[in-house]
């Protein structure tokens, strides 16, 4: 009777074993929880980008980031109910990898020199490009309209970044910590114009609220090579991603997403980029 209990646990520390490794094997490694059967693997995305990543206010997940992130999942091994969707703010993503609060990262995340000393990158999976919003009556059409004007980014953000360093050094910018906040500036007009990726832009636009209230400038004032970002050595990480993108451009499942997350919002969207293709 002692025996067949000591077998009965002993199976029982096999099954779960044998369960652990078959569900990708990430059971105990960053930005997994726990091991066996409640196997999960935790994403990084945004929660305020419409058309992209957003929090739905039913608690739902939406958005083209989204999407490719659960596709990529499934490739390595979780159902869409294994995944926990963390937000990840721009100026927060490099340390959230490092920490090991999340695994992967899909958060209009630019791949960039500067940001591949501290992460690593698969991808690319979508070509965007800065670009500012401003209101539907404004005179802002260049660039160099920005000098002088109060100009709202985001803190940690290439758009913030290239500003500063380029486009508009006199504009007066105010950093925020997420896309809202800006916004909200623009339509009380506190702001004159936001600036970021006008894959994210065209999602504010297109808003039941805002409707006709914004417009984009249309201008391209930068490549913004949207990468999955993965902790610094994790080159299997990489790899395995790379080829779940691959596989997502050839089955059409790339298309449907950028059609169904990018349609609404009439955003005229980059053909699929090549994996390891990065446009300066
Ligand atoms: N794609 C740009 C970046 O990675 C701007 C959008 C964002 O803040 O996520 O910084």
């Amino acid at each position: 009777m002692k025996l067949r209990k000591v077998s009965a646990a002993a199976a029982t520390a096999l099954v779960l074993t044998l369960t652990a490794t078959a569900c990708g094997g990430d059971g105990d490694s960053e930005g997994g929880s726990g091991s066996g059967g409640g196997d999960k693997i935790k994403i990084g995305i945004k929660y305020d980008q419409p058309g992209l990543g957003l929090k739905e206010p039913d608690g739902s997940f939406s958005g083209f980031d989204v999407d490719v992130a659960t596709y990529v999942a499934k490739e390595l091994g979780y159902e869409p109910d294994q995944i926990e969707f963390v937000e990840t703010k721009s100026a927060d993503r490099e340390n959230a990898l490092a920490r090991g609060d999340v695994k992967l990262i899909a958060a209009t995340y630019s791949i960039t020199d500067e940001r591949k000393e501290k992460v690593d990158f698969a991808g690319p999976y979508l070509l965007a490009h800065q670009d500012l919003l401003v209101k539907t009556d404004s005179d802002i059409s260049e660039a160099t309209d920005l000098n002088g004007k109060n100009l709202c980014s985001v803190t940690g953000s290439t758009s913030a970044q290239n500003v500063k360093n380029d486009f508009a050094p006199k504009a007066n910018l105010k950093e925020t910590g997420g896309y809202s906040e800006c916004l909200a500036g623009l339509q009380s007009g506190s702001v004159d114009a936001l600036t970021t990726d006008d894959s994210i832009l065209a999602g504010y636009a297109a808003q039941a609220q805002y409707k006709g209230k914004f417009k984009l400038a249309g201008l391209k004032l930068s490549n913004e090579n949207y990468g999955i970002g993965v902790k610094k050595g994790d080159t299997e990480t990489v790899n395995k991603v790379n080829a779940a993108l691959e596989k997502m451009v050839k089955d059409g499942a790339w298309e449907t997403a950028v059609k169904d997350n990018f349609g609404p919002a009439n955003y005229e969207y980059e053909p699929a980029p090549k994996i390891g293709n990065i446009v300066k």
